[in-house]
C-alpha cells in the first residue's frame, strides 16, 4: 500500500517534514508547498493510491471526505466557505500521482468559467 518513490507516502510515513493540519490512522492533512489561497491545505489517504479512480475503498473515500470538515473547522473556513479540487490524471494536470484533495478557502474563488 505504499510507493518508495512516492513523495506523498513519504509524507504520510513521517520521512519528510511537513506542516500536518490534521492526522489520524487512516488519512494526513498538510499544507500545500505552494500555496494558491491564503488556506491551501491537503487530504491524502495514507495509502496509496494514484487518483480518485484507483479502485479506491468507499471507506477510504468516505473519510478522506469526512475529513474535509475537520480540516475547514481547523482552518476557519467553513463559514465563508472554500473549494475542493480534486485533480486526476494528465488531462486535469495532475502532478502528483498519490490521491489527494485540495482544500482552498481564505478568499473568494472566481468560477472556472469566469
Ligand atoms: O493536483 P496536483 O497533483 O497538481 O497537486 C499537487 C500539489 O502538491 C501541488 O499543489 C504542490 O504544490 C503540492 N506539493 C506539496 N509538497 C510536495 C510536493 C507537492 O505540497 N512535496
Amino acid at each position: 500500500m505504499h510507493d518508495e518513490n512516492c513523495i506523498f507516502c513519504k509524507i504520510a510515513k513521517g520521512e519528510i517534514p511537513t506542516s500536518v493540519v490534521y492526522e489520524d490512522d487512516k488519512v494526513i492533512a498538510f499544507d500545500d508547498m505552494e500555496p494558491l489561497m491564503p488556506v491551501h491545505t491537503l487530504i491524502i489517504p495514507k495509502d496509496h493510491y494514484s487518483d480518485v479512480a484507483d479502485n479506491v475503498p468507499e471507506d477510504v473515500l468516505g473519510h478522506l471526505f469526512a475529513t474535509v470538515q475537520k480540516v475547514a473547522d481547523i482552518k476557519g473556513i467553513h463559514e465563508d466557505g472554500f473549494r475542493l479540487l480534486v485533480n486526476t490524471g494528465e488531462n486535469a494536470s495532475q502532478s502528483v500521482r498519490h490521491l489527494h484533495v485540495h482544500v482552498l478557502g481564505g478568499g473568494l474563488m472566481p468560477r472556472p468559467n469566469d
